[in-house]
């Protein structure tokens, strides 16, 4: 209550706006994500540039949340912002493919090891797009996802396991489709379940992310992606890595950083420095299946695609981002800062002796109120909801901006030390007024 009173205390001129907003827009918000952030209302946003963000009451923050990922490079970065302006001038939708459209597929191919690319607006755009794919190349009607994923609002991927059925995740507005029909759920980091379900033969492809990234960090079991590969190729099974936050562990998402060999991949949020777009990358024996029907418009036509996907104001910022500042060079200033941050609060946990503990992985690291889970059902029963907007709110009203989900924190090269330090005091300060020194 104390630390509800202090952000209603700090921020007037949002409470204002928040009141105003709730006349034209659903429950006062442009977006429903927006009304998941603790505190009574979300802030307005003033600014945003490099690791700060400063809201409409002049409150500035260390930017930990980073648009949820689709910031992951920093805020308002110069090189791509002139890029941006260079294409509002010179148009922005056409229908026709742009230059940069060809360097951009060249880029995500070398980066990711998959020869053939097609943009997208969004990530779930995208992963819309290669499940209609996968079941077109096999003809089987499931897809597979792990148990507690996130892909998007894609509406066979909202899906959870009760026991040995599978039904609708919680919270998920529906009933859109039966999810008992259209999607196999198998838990993360266990092969014999994978092996046993897939072996029923009804299913397309499975839909992954290497490490669970949406219900907290939860990191794949030594051996376990191999067997993955080696399940799913053995029952013809399409493998699609989705690298819209995994991204974090290096240029090439964990599909690089880790030697994975997937049939497809999808990337989104960050390539394009905040502008929307996503790429989706396949095969050579996808690709070689699909560009014939592709080409004889049986595909084109066929739900994949949209009006303002691969406009050029995407694919330039697309290709800013990647030549700019989602390179080596980059991660190689954000990792060191995440490991820092994983360290400040892995010795807070045991100043104190708590269960806790910090996974990262790459640039992004987030804090756990147990010990680590092996796959998402235990990830989703250690979720804290009271601790974590207890912690977040705690942070956002000394400066430190976490994301409202599961308080992830992200790195970019704009971050400094002093930014990590500052996190760990305020982390250290809030752990001790819980534990009421
Ligand atoms: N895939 C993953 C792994 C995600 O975490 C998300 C969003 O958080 C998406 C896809 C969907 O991205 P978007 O909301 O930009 O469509």
């Amino acid at each position: 209550a104390e630390e509800e009173r202090r952000f209603v205390e700090l921020h007037p001129r949002s409470a204002t706006l928040a009141e105003q907003a709730r006349g034209p827009l659903l429950a006062g918000v442009p977006m429903p994500w927006m009304t998941r952030w603790p505190g009574a209302f979300p802030v307005f946003v003033e600014s945003a540039s490099g690791a700060r963000l400063v809201d409409v009451d002049g409150v500035e923050y260390v930017d930990l949340c980073l648009g949820d990922t689709g910031a992951m490079t920093g805020h308002a970065l110069p090189q791509v912002a002139e890029v941006i302006a260079e294409r509002a001038r010179t148009g922005i939708t056409t229908m026709l493919p742009s230059a940069d459209a060809v360097w951009v597929g060249e880029e995500l191919a070398r980066r990711f090891g998959l020869p053939t690319w097609q943009l997208a607006m969004s990530a779930t755009d995208a992963n819309r797009f290669v499940l209609r794919f996968a079941r077109y190349l096999t003809g089987r009607p499931r897809v597979a996802v792990f148990d507690w994923c996130y892909h998007g609002t894609v509406d066979e991927t909202l899906a959870v396991l009760d026991g040995d059925r599978v039904v609708p995740r919680p919270g998920a507005l529906g009933p859109q489709v039966d999810v008992a029909v259209t999607t196999a759920v198998v838990p993360f980091n266990d092969l014999d379940a994978l092996e046993r379900r897939l072996a029923e033969g009804d299913v397309a492809c499975l839909l992954m992310e290497p490490a669970l990234t949406n219900i907290g960090i939860v990191l794949p079991e030594e051996g376990y992606l191999a067997g993955v590969r080696e399940v799913t190729r053995r029952h013809g099974v399409l493998l699609i890595v989705d690298e819209t936050h995994t991204m974090c562990a290096g240029p090439g998402g964990c599909t690089a950083a880790w030697g994975l060999d997937p049939d497809l991949v999808v990337v989104g949020k960050a390539i394009a420095g905040g502008v929307p777009a996503a790429a989706y990358g396949m095969s050579a024996e996808v690709a070689g299946r699909l560009s014939g029907p592709m080409l004889g418009h049986e595909i084109d036509v066929a739900g994949v695609g949209g009006t303002l996907t691969a406009n050029a104001l995407a694919l330039a910022a697309v290709r800013a981002t990647l030549s700019t500042c989602l390179r080596e060079e980059d991660f190689a200033v954000a990792v060191p800062l995440a490991e820092r941050f994983t360290e400040g609060v892995a010795g807070v946990i045991a100043e104190h002796g708590l269960p806790w503990h910090v996974q990262r992985l790459g640039c992004r690291a987030e804090y756990w109120f147990c010990p680590p889970p092996r796959d998402g059902a235990a990830a989703a029963a250690a979720v804290d909801e009271e601790l974590e907007a207890f912690l977040h709110l705690w942070c956002l009203n000394r400066g430190v901006l976490l994301t409202p989900f599961h308080n992830m924190a992200l790195f970019s090269p704009h971050h400094t030390t002093a930014d990590v330090d500052r996190h760990t005091q305020v982390y250290a300060e809030a752990v001790a007024a819980l534990l009421g020194q």
